[in-house]
């Protein structure tokens, strides 16, 4: 596929092999408990599939959609609930599996929602850290899957306006030649 992207940052085969390992330490912890892993679409959906072939103990999986505003001048944490999940989590062990966390604000949202409901545990994966540019503190993060710089990042469920999360890699957009986006309102 012909993508606007600067370099790849991490191959799918350095994926796969990070995704196998969390997929063995998530097994190896939550064996014998009621696990329900929870997404936020759409970004999600791709690391979510592999990270739960990659388990050795059942798990059940569920989805949630939100729309996030993100303002001129970056995120402002206003976060809509779109779909909620179909699964009751009280009393169950929750894993919030998300594709990545920048500032950290819609995680925080998520947390907030899910605890109001009395899960047993909620812990959070997510295979992406942009941790330079956290805000929010104190998210429940057990397993991360790779560090990454201050870049914007398409591919395997990273989007650029809706395009290129099909891309089986992850790569830091070339802002030059992809079309330029605006603010606004957007269902991730
Ligand atoms: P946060 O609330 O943590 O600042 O933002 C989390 C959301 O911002 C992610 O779930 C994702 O939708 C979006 N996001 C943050 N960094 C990137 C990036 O580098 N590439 C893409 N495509 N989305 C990103």
């Amino acid at each position: 596929m012909q993508a606007p992207v600067a370099r790849v940052l991490l191959s799918g085969e350095a994926i796969a092999r990070r995704v196998a390992e969390l997929g063995a330490e998530i097994s190896r912890d939550y064996a014998g408990r009621d696990l329900l892993l929870v997404t936020v679409l759409k970004g999600g959906l791709y690391f979510l599939a592999d990270l739960s072939r990659a388990l050795t103990i059942p798990a059940a999986v569920d989805v949630m959609a939100i729309s996030s505003y993100r303002g001129g001048k970056g995120p402002s944490g206003v976060v809509r609930l779109i779909k909620d999940l179909d699964e009751d989590v009280t009393g169950r062990s929750v894993l919030l599996v998300e594709d990545i966390i920048d500032t950290g604000l819609t995680a925080t949202y998520l947390v907030r929602l899910l605890r109001a409901r009395d899960p047993a545990d909620l812990a959070i994966c997510t295979l992406l850290d942009k941790s330079a540019r956290r805000i929010a503190e104190g998210l429940p993060i057990r397993y991360r899957g790779f560090d990454v710089p201050d870049e914007y990042l398409v591919g395997y469920g990273l989007d650029y306006r809706q395009l290129y999360r099909t891309l089986p890699y992850i790569a830091v957009l070339d802002a030059e030649r992809a079309a330029p986006g605006g603010a606004g309102a957007r269902v991730r």
